[in-house]
This record gives C-alpha cells, structure tokens and sequence, in this order.
C-alpha cells in the first residue's frame, strides 16, 4: 500500500515521518512519500500511480475539494480537504485538519476566540470551533479572504476595535516562519491581557508571537500537537478504506512519542 502528501513547496513535510514511523510500530506493509505537484490537477491522477489515499497540503486544499465525488462531515462546510482516498475509482474527501485542532484545545472551556488570519486553516478552525459553539471572531490583515466567513465577526487590522475579551487567541498566519508578528506589538500585548491560552499553528520554533504571549503569563502551544492529531486521523481513514485493523490506541502513543 503506498500513499503520499502532495503540496507545493512538499520539502519540509514531516508527514511521511509520522505515517512510516506508525506502519514500521503497527507492522503493516506501507510506505508514505510526498510529492510536489507543480500545477492544479484532477487528483484521480494519483490512483494511476498506484496512490490508494493522500493527504493535501498548500495550495491545493480547495481544488481538492472540488475533485471529491463524495465529501465527509466537516470538509463540506469547509470547502476543503486534507485527506482522501480511493475507492471504486470514487475520491472521497475529509478535513482532519479541523478535528485535529479541536483535539489540541478540547480540555479546555473557552468562551470566546480570535483567530488571526484568515486563510485555509483559520477557516477551518472557525468552522469547528462554530460547531462547538464557541464565540469565533477572525481578524485579517486585509479584506478579501475575509468574505469567505459568513456568519463569522470579521476585521481587518484597521477596523478592529475588540469590544471583548478573548480567552482563545491563535495565530493562523505564518508569521512566525518570518520571525515577526502577526499583527502589530502594541494591539497583540492588549488583547493577550485577558487570554488563557495562545496557540501557534507554526511548529518547531518559539514565534515571535509565542514569545510575547510567554512574557504575558498565559498558556502556549505551537502547532506540533495539531500536526499529530490530524495525521492520527488521517492514518484511521487511510487504514478503514483498506479494511486494515490495527491497534487504536497504539497508532496514538506511537505518533504522540514520536520526536518530530
Ligand atoms: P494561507 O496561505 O491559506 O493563509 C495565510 C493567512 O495569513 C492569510 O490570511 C494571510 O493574510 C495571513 N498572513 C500571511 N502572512 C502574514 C504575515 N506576515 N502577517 C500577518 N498575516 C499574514 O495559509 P494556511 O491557513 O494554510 O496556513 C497558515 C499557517 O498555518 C502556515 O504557517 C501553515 O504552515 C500552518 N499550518 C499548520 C498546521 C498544523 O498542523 N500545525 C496545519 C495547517 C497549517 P492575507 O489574506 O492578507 O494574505
């Protein structure tokens, strides 16, 4: 069985690191590569490679979406998908994205969130944080992505004059990639004042963002336990569209201790 995470850029993926460390722990013949599309594409062509599933990252989450002949749980209300896998010469479509999210933040009790950016995955955070029926209110540097919330507050930087406390603030900009914040000090050191938890979606480096919010005394969390938990999930709907059982829980412990 051999899948792959498709992207572009795909260099810096720690995907196939996850997946094959959990075919090697769970003893199942697999292999997970990634592969870097260099233009949109009908993704049926990964079935002609031999591909039973994959997972999609940047920027193809959306024309993903609309290659699916079938769509499951949240992606719909998303529009896009991270993970798919053929079946019957059908693409069937999921985000874990979300869920993988959700799983980070679920001990927690939060009333309301900010969610700075508002790309591919700030809309699925806000979708699942909706359906969790947490107050979600997105803020952006500027306006047009911003039309794809409906139902949502929305700001951009200039308009946004908060007129409550957010307990949840996540940074869903790669900011932090170019080392600097993802709005201005000055209107991030306010709104942190009344935060529980900062959450970076970035992984593996203290973001500027994270750093400020440290210095605040409030919880923090970069994006490492979100890339687990949706690749957790992933990995379920790429073994059940095989009919492969394995151990659950063991498929968890080895992806969570795994040292990224
Ligand atoms: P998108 O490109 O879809 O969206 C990026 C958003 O960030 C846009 O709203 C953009 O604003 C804004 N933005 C970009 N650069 C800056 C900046 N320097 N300062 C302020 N705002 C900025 O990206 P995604 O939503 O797909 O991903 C966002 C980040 O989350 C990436 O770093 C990605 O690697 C990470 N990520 C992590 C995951 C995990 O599992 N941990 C999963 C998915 C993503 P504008 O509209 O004005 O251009």
């Amino acid at each position: 069985m051999q899948f792959a995470v498709v992207g572009n850029p795909i260099n810096h993926s720690l995907s196939p690191l996850l997946h094959n460390y959990a075919f090697e722990v769970l003893g199942i013949n697999a292999f997970y590569g990634r592969y870097c599309l260099d233009k949109e594409k009908d993704f049926r062509f990964l079935q002609t490679l031999g591909l039973k599933g994959a997972n999609i990252t940047i920027p193809f989450k959306e024309i993903a979406f609309s290659s699916c002949d079938e769509t499951f749980g949240i992606a719909k209300k998303i529009q896009a998908v991270n993970t798919i896998v053929f079946c019957n010469n059908k693409i069937f479509g999921y985000n874990t994205d979300a869920m993988g999210f959700y799983e980070c933040i679920a001990s927690f009790k939060f009333k309301n969130t900010l969610i700075l950016g508002a790309g591919g995955s700030a809309k699925a955070l806000a979708c699942i944080l909706q359906e969790k029926n947490i107050d979600t209110t997105i803020l952006n540097r500027s306006s047009e992505r911003l039309t794809s919330f409906r139902g949502f507050e929305t700001y951009t930087f200039d308009s946004f004059k908060p007129k409550k406390a957010y307990d949840l603030i996540i940074n869903a900009t790669p900011s932090g990639l170019e080392n600097s914040f993802p709005i201005h000090k000055e209107q991030l050191i306010e709104i942190l004042k009344q935060a529980q938890l900062a959450f970076d979606l970035v992984y593996g480096r203290e973001t500027p963002f994270l750093q400020l919010a440290q210095s605040s005394k409030i919880l923090i969390q970069d994006g490492k336990d979100m890339l687990v938990y949706q690749a957790i999930l992933a990995f379920e709907i790429f073994m059940q569209s095989q009919g492969v059982v394995f151990d659950k829980n063991l498929l968890r412990e080895a992806m969570k201790n795994f040292e990224l």
